[in-house]
C-alpha cells in the first residue's frame, strides 16, 4: 500500500471513529444512538454497499417491547447465490460516553473492509457489513442483542459462509497498573514507582498484538491464517475463544457452527469508561488490522468451508498457538514461561497454564 493510500485511510478510520464517538454517547434509544444509525446508514450507501434486505440498510426489530435496529450492507461478489461472509461489530455503547475504542474502532474497521472488498470490485461471494445493535448489557448474551436477532430472523437463506467479528481492537496492548509483578522486571519495577493510580503500563513490545480467536471453530482455518500470514507492524496471538468466552457477537455464529474469527486487542484501563475517548485510539494499528481482516475474508472467500456443528473445539490448533506466541512475544517470551511456571509448552495443560497467567497480567 502506498503512503497516500495509508494515510488516506487513517483519516477515514479517525473520521467514522469521531462521527459516532458523540460526548453522550450511543446508548440504545438514545439521540446519540439514533445519530449513529443514520451516519452509519449513509456510509453503508457511500462505499458502495447495496441492502442487505429490502431497499434499506436499516434492520430494525422489537424485543421485549423495546426498539432496536441491526444495520447491513453487501459489497456484491462474483457469485451471489454463494452463502456470503460476514465482517461484523456492534455500535450501541455501555454508557453516556464516547466508548471509542468499544466498539466505534471496530466499526469505523468495518466500514474500511467493505471499501477494501469493493475497490477490488467485490469477492467471489458477497460480503455482508453488520453493524449490529446492543451488543452491550443489560442485552448482552440476551434474545435482545443485534447478532442473535441477525442468525435468528434477518439472515437470508444461503446463511453466513464465514464471519469475522471484532470488538476493542482500537487501542494499544498493556500491562494494568493494577499488576504490580505481572511480568517480573517490568511491572515488578513499574509497581515500585510512586503515582502511578489505576492506569495502562505502556509496554511497546506489546502494543501491535492481535488477538484471535476461533481458529479452532474448522479445520480449513489453519490454513487461511497461514495464508493470510501477519500484517507488517502486527503481532497476532491465536488463541482459544474457550479461554476468554463469547464476550462479543461471534457467540451466536460459534454456537451455529458458522466459522469464524473474532479479533480483539482485551481489556485495557479505559474499558467501559468515559475514558475511552477517540484520542487515545491507535489509528494506524487500526489500518493495519483492516488489512489484516481483508487478508483473513480473502482467505475464507477462497475455502469452501462446511458449517459444522457448534462445539467449542473443532480442531486442535496449540503447535499454531505456540509458534505464534513465541513470535509475537519475542523477548518476553522466556519471561512469561518462567512466571507460569514452564520450561516449555507441549501439552494443552501447558497452554491451559500459560493462558491463566497471561490473564493475571491484565491482558
Ligand atoms: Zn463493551
Amino acid at each position: 500500500m502506498n503512503t497516500i493510500s495509508f494515510r488516506s485511510s487513517v483519516r477515514q478510520l479517525r473520521d467514522d471513529v469521531a462521527a459516532i464517538c458523540l460526548p453522550r454517547g450511543r446508548m440504545v434509544g438514545s439521540p446519540g444512538h439514533q445519530k449513529a444509525r443514520q451516519y452509519l446508514a449513509a456510509r453503508l450507501e457511500e462505499i458502495g454497499c447495496v441492502p442487505f434486505a429490502g431497499d434499506s440498510f436499516e434492520l430494525p426489530y422489537e424485543s421485549n417491547g423495546v426498539s432496536f435496529c441491526n444495520l447491513a450492507g453487501v459489497i456484491p461478489g462474483r457469485k451471489r447465490r454463494l452463502a456470503p461472509l460476514l465482517a461484523g461489530a456492534h455500535y450501541d455503547s455501555v454508557i453516556a460516553a464516547p466508548c471509542a475504542d468499544d466498539n466505534a474502532a471496530a466499526v469505523a474497521i468495518d466500514l474500511a473492509v467493505g471499501v477494501w472488498a469493493a475497490e477490488q470490485g467485490g469477492l467471489e461471494r458477497d460480503l455482508v457489513v453488520a453493524i449490529f445493535d446492543a451488543e452491550e448489557p443489560p442485552y448482552f448474551q440476551t434474545p435482545s442483542m443485534g447478532s442473535e436477532r441477525f442468525w435468528h430472523d434477518q439472515r437470508d437463506g444461503r446463511s453466513i459462509h464465514a464471519a469475522v467479528i471484532m470488538d476493542l481492537v482500537g487501542h494499544d496492548v498493556s500491562i494494568h497498573s493494577s499488576m504490580p509483578g505481572a511480568i517480573p522486571h517490568v511491572g515488578g519495577l513499574l509497581g515500585k514507582l510512586p503515582g502511578l493510580g489505576d492506569r495502562d503500563i505502556p509496554i511497546p513490545m506489546l502494543h501491535s498484538l492481535l488477538f484471535v480467536t476461533g481458529t479452532e471453530s474448522h479445520p480449513g482455518l489453519h490454513e487461511v491464517l497461514e495464508t493470510a500470514g501477519v500484517t507488517d507492524g502486527l503481532k497476532l496471538v491465536p488463541t482459544l475463544n474457550s479461554y476468554i468466552g463469547d464476550m462479543s457477537d461471534h457467540g451466536v455464529f460459534r454456537r451455529n457452527g458458522v466459522p469464524y474469527f473474532f479479533l480483539s486487542c482485551g481489556h485495557w484501563a479505559h474499558y467501559h469508561r468515559p475514558t475511552d475517548t477517540p484520542d487515545r485510539l491507535n489509528y494506524k494499528k487500526m489500518e493495519r488490522i483492516t488489512r489484516q481482516t481483508g487478508d483473513f475474508l480473502a482467505g475464507l472467500d477462497a475455502q469452501p468451508l462446511k458449517r459444522g456443528g457448534g462445539q467449542e473445539r473443532v480442531c486442535d490448533t496449540l503447535e499454531l498457538e505456540v509458534e505464534c506466541m513465541r513470535r509475537s512475544f519475542g523477548p518476553l517470551w522466556s519471561v512469561l514461561l518462567k512466571r507460569a511456571g514452564l520450561a516449555d509448552i507441549e501439552s494443552r495443560e501447558d497452554m491451559d497454564r500459560m493462558v491463566n497467567s497471561l490473564l493475571k497480567t491484565g491482558l
